[in-house]
């Protein structure tokens, strides 16, 4: 405020010092005038100009007085109105300096406001969420009480999003909302922290009955069915739990225990969790795992297999699919299934997927320079989709390896695409117009419409290996591999077939029209060295 004042006086300094010189005009002009009137007096009286005759004429003219007060009633006046105009334009400009200052704190709240809410329904988002839970902890254990991490995850959102569309789907999140908010309390907090998945985060001594308690009326609010757009619609939700300082002392390791609860809460019938160690024992120690997973990525305990993608008209290896392994110093060799999910729930899936495309390209450059000029596809998991800074980061792969775009595919599911289509096609998009080429991957397990399936710049399209694997003892697996083909081809891209295991399957994919196929009958995912002797080897036939 002392400085809007201070303005404000430096803004009337500046436009009185303007105005007076106006004044001065005004005053010195009846100055002029004056000595015009007392000239013309003296000559009319005495018949000449001289000081003695003005002298005169002034003591003996009553107008010339009233006259001799001009000059000073202007200079007056200008100083009075001058200092009136002065102030009102002075507070004119405070006024809208205020606004303005109003609108930009208004802006910036809600920048702040942006960054930590979700901005559907306006709740807390992740970030603001790990936040309070970080303050929560540290609060619970000066005061040696404990709290509680809840995940609630929706069982049949997809569902609802692809058959009633996402306007219906965002419509159902905030009725739920709408239900989660009168069960809780206003210390506590919700958020939400993915597509369909909300964390409440109960801050107090929480027993195990109270927790048991609030459990039980979560779930009611899942029993009365929500109602979209006349429809009534029923959902369930599953909910992992997890406490300080019971089953962790940090924000991380209780968000990564909840969500293993959760794992549990959606394979069993009571649809909750609470977190125990035995869980950690399904999967070889999944939390420590993951732990040790960070430090993988930095050592060199992970590999990329890869394998060959044989391109049936050309009869030749167009292409190899990079597939990560991880070494395990105690678990020994695991697959991607062992630790892929989990990295993808636990944000450690952006690093790997940058050190599986680092590692491909690397090797794709050696084999270039080589003279093998084979493609090389990576797959990129769900997150990557969301992930808007992922096509410079491919970018800078590109000018560092010698390896020509074009080389390179990105496989992504189709069900990658379900939690954000728009951004998943903007992204997309970013990564065609580089000339990278984008395969639709595990294609007929997921929902995508025809409609969102044509706005996609994919030119390739990969047969779950689920059809492909039993599609000479299943009519309609084959039916279903037949229709995809055809669907391909119309949408002007190549088919192929995965998890092609013997000649029979080969054959029959081959008469059908596929373009490429994939499969243990060729090869397994092979390291590097193997890959090479491999393609100096005679392949498998086809007919
Ligand atoms: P995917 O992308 O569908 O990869 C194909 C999987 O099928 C591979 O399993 C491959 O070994 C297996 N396969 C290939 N041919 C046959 C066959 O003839 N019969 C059978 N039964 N299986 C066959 P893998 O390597 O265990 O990978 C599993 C999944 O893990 C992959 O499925 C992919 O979704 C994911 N994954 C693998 N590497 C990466 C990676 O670097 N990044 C990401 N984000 N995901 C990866
Ligand atoms: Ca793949
Ligand atoms: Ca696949």
């Amino acid at each position: 405020m002392d400085k809007l004042r201070q303005s404000l006086r430096a803004n009337v300094k500046l436009m009185k010092s303007e105005i007076t010189r106006y004044a001065l005009f005004g005053t010195l002009i009846a100055f002029g005038a004056l000595i015009l009137a007392t000239a013309i007096n003296a000559y009319l009286q005495s018949g000449e100009i001289t000081i003695q005759a003005m002298i005169e004429a002034q003591k003996t003219n009553v107008t010339l007085w009233i006259m001799d007060a001009m000059p000073f009633i202007f200079a007056f006046w200008g100083q009075y109105t001058s200092t009136i105009m002065a102030y009102e334009a002075g507070s004119i400009v405070m006024e809208q300096t205020a606004d303005l200052r109003n609108l930009t704190v208004e802006l910036e709240h809600k920048a702040v406001h942006e960054s930590t809410h979700d901005t559907l329904t306006g709740l807390p988002n992740r970030t603001l969420l790990y936040d309070r839970l970080n303050h929560a902890i540290q609060m619970a254990s000066r005061r040696k009480t404990s709290l509680v991490l809840m995940i609630l995850d929706l069982d049949e959102f997809k569902q609802v999003n692809e058959t009633l569309g996402h306007y219906s789907g965002d419509q159902l999140l905030c009725q739920v909302v709408s239900r989660l908010q009168i069960i809780i309390r206003k210390s506590d907090t919700l958020a939400r922290v993915g597509g369909d998945e909300f964390a409440i985060l109960l801050d107090m001594s929480t027993h195990r009955e109270m927790v048991l308690n609030i459990v039980k009326k979560l779930q009611k609010i899942f029993m009365e069915p929500f109602s979209i757009e006349g429809l009534d619609i029923e959902v369930m939700a599953s909910i992992g739990i997890a406490s300080f300082p019971d089953h962790g002392m940090e924000a991380d390791t209780i968000m990564q225990r909840a969500n293993l609860a959760l794992v549990n809460a959606k394979q069993n019938t009571k649809k909750f969790a609470v977190y125990n160690k035995d869980m950690d024992k399904g999967s070889p120690k999944r939390i420590t795992m993951m732990g040790e997973l960070r430090h993988a990525i930095d050592t060199n305990e992970l590999m990329v297999y890869y394998q060959p993608k044989v391109n049936l008209a050309q009869d030749r290896v167009g292409s190899v699919e990079a597939l990560v392994r991880w070494q395990h110093p105690e678990h020994g060799f695991l697959s991607p299934d062992e630790f892929i999910p989990m990295a993808e729930r636990t944000g450690l899936i952006r690093p790997l997927t940058i050190w599986v495309l680092n590692a491909a390209l690397k090797q794709g450059e050696k084999w270039h320079k080589k003279g093998l000029k084979i493609g090389i596809a990576v797959n990129l998991s769900p997150a990557a989709l969301l992930d808007t800074e992922l096509p410079d980061v491919i970018v800078g792969m590109l000018s560092l390896y010698e390896i020509p775009a074009r080389y390179i595919t990105l496989e992504v599911t189709e069900g990658s695409m379900i939690k954000d289509p728009d951004l998943a096609l903007k992204i997309l998009s970013r990564l065609a117009e580089l000339d990278i080429k984008i395969s639709i991957d595990d294609f007929g397990t997921g929902y995508s419409s025809l409609a969102y399936l044509k706005k996609l710049p994919a030119k390739e399209l990969k047969i779950d290996k689920s059809f492909v694997m039993d599609m000479l003892e299943s009519e309609s697996d084959a039916v279903i591999v037949k229709s995809i083909i055809d669907l391909g081809h119309n949408l002007s891209m190549k088919v192929v077939a995965e998890g092609v295991e013997n000649k029979e399957t080969a054959v029959k994919l081959k008469a059908l029209g596929c373009d490429i196929i994939q499969g243990f009958y060729f090869s397994k995912p092979l390291n590097h060295e193997a890959l090479i002797q491999w393609l100096g080897e005679k392949r498998q036939p086809i007919n």
